[in-house]
């Protein structure tokens, strides 16, 4: 068993099982069992009907649902009731594209030669092993469970170690909603053991991932060993550009939601604020004043913004890098255990400003509630600083001139690109990132087609010889 840790006061309150290999390996028997069966005849509404029961069931335990992933994570309380509505949101959007989907079976695909037919359907990648992190535990598993069951895939998740009590839960509601056996099926245990051997399991044809760069790498290199479907959603450093002309109080508003929002455990958080030189001073001492301002506390507790970080290694690292940011950087605000706290992994809001590209505060991904400020003269150098990055998930653009602001968001080198706000997510665009952010996308119908392949069958309907051999 693995001990579950809550992050705000350091104390185990249950254990999951470290599901082994075998465990993993049974699961996916399970998952090819329950792909041979009924379920391979199921249409899209019907799959849609126990999608639209699962959001109504997870709307029902909203309440404890959330509870639950404040104690696992740390994040607070309004933010995990959010995610539990989005997660039932999730469901329930995927019910409707399952229907769809039957619409769009058998679509005559033109071609120009008459004497031919060619149909567009669409089969279930097969088995599908997903992995997902620990920063929205529920939603990172809707987004992958709600369209593999649209599309009719069978598969197993893998929730991350350290926050798995929201998928077991949702194991537990798929059953109660009459999902068939074997559809679904959970396994908790550590990446490097039950999440390798989903990634390296020749029975899984399609693999989702959501994580870090790092394991992303090895998620890929097990995908290439078989020739599997592969998707991943990494992580990112982005940027977002501030001018002068750009209202004061929406900028401040923006910036701090777009870092300190999950505790800064956001893979699209802005953690690069790249400002006009000529608003720096103003705007960083309005962000300082107000995270200040900013309460601190369990994610239980009433009016608590920023909750500790999800575990002590992500803790270690983010002070890690805080202090190696102290000889690169200059830190205005922030950077230390906020006092009065003897327990619990918390962070003050921290703002470094003066940060040199080369840093690794400004160039690598440090996951916790830490800003990184640098000021520019020129749009083009704004540019440059924003793109000049290896990552391309997320990037944010705030000016009035909003010719500008299109101007510049068209040249942001990101997946997904903010005008005028950050981190405002819907779920029916696509999500996902470029360069070492991720291949492939996730929501809306790209979602569903990560699960489908897609298969053309071309008929020759002309009573005439073809005439390469007998001729007409
Ligand atoms: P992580 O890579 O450490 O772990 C992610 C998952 O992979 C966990 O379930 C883990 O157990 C599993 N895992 C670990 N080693 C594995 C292996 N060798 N084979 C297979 N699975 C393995 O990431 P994390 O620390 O849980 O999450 C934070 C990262 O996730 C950040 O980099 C963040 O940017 C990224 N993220 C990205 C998005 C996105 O949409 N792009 C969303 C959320 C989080």
């Amino acid at each position: 068993m693995i001990d579950v840790i809550n992050p705000a006061t350091e104390k185990a309150f249950t254990a999951i099982p470290q599901g082994t290999t075998e465990d993993v390996d049974r699961a996916v028997e399970n998952a090819k069992t329950a792909l041979a069966g009924a379920w391979r005849g199921t249409t899209g509404k019907e799959r849609a009907m126990f999608l639209r029961a699962i959001a109504e069931k997870i709307e029902t335990e909203k309440q404890t649902l959330a509870e639950l992933e404040v104690r696992d994570n740390g994040k607070p309380l309004p933010e995990a009731l959010g995610d539990v509505s989005d997660a039932a949101y999730c469901f329930n959007l995927y019910a409707t594209y399952a229907e769809d989907l039957d619409r769009r079976q058998g679509e005559i695909i033109a071609v120009p030669d008459a004497r031919f037919e060619t149909r567009l359907t669409y089969m279930p990648s097969g088995v599908a092993g997903l992995i997902v992190p620990w920063n929205y535990p529920l939603l990172m598993a809707a987004w992958k469970v709600a369209p593999a069951i649209a599309a009719g895939c069978t598969m197993v998740l893998k929730p991350s170690e350290f926050t798995s009590l929201t998928a077991l839960e949702l194991a537990r509601i798929a059953q109660d909603a009459g999902l068939p056996k074997g559809v679904l099926n959970v396994v908790t245990g550590y990446g490097s053991e039950a999440g390798a051997r989903l990634a390296a399991h020749p029975g899984v044809r399609k693999l989702a991932f959501t994580g870090s760069v790092a394991t992303g790498v090895n998620v890929a290199v097990a995908a290439a060993r078989d020739i599997k479907s592969v998707s991943l959603e990494l992580g990112g450093k982005s940027p977002i550009i501030v001018f002068d002309d750009a209202d004061l109080e929406q900028v401040v508003e923006w910036v701090m939601f777009g870092i300190f929002w999950n505790q800064g455990q956001v893979c699209s958080a802005t953690s690069r604020l790249i400002v006009q030189r000529s608003l720096a001073p103003r705007l960083i001492e309005r962000l300082v004043a107000e995270a200040a301002k900013i309460t601190i506390g369990d994610g239980m507790g009433a009016g608590v913004l920023l909750g500790p970080l999800v575990s002590k290694p992500q803790y270690d690292k983010v002070v890690g890098y805080i202090a190696e940011g102290q000889r690169e950087a200059k830190l205005v605000c922030g950077g230390k255990r906020p006092p009065g706290f003897d327990a619990g992994y918390f962070i003050e809001p921290t703002i470094f400003v003066d940060v040199p590209p080369q840093a690794r505060i400004w160039k690598e991904e440090i996951f916790g509630p830490v800003l990184s400020v640098a000021a520019f003269d020129t749009e083009a150098e704004a540019l440059h600083l924003a793109n000049d990055t290896e990552f391309g998930l997320a990037a944010a653009v705030m000016s009035s001139d909003l010719d500008r602001a299109e101007r510049v968001a068209g040249q942001l080198e990101a997946g997904v690109v903010w005008i005028n706000c950050s981190q405002p997510n819907f779920l029916e665009p696509p999500w996902g990132g470029i360069k070492k952010s991720g291949v492939g996308r996730e929501l809306g119908l790209w979602g569903l087609n990560n699960f489908l392949e897609p298969k053309q069958t071309t008929r020759y309907t002309s009573s005439e010889p073809w005439g390469w051999y007998l001729k007409p």
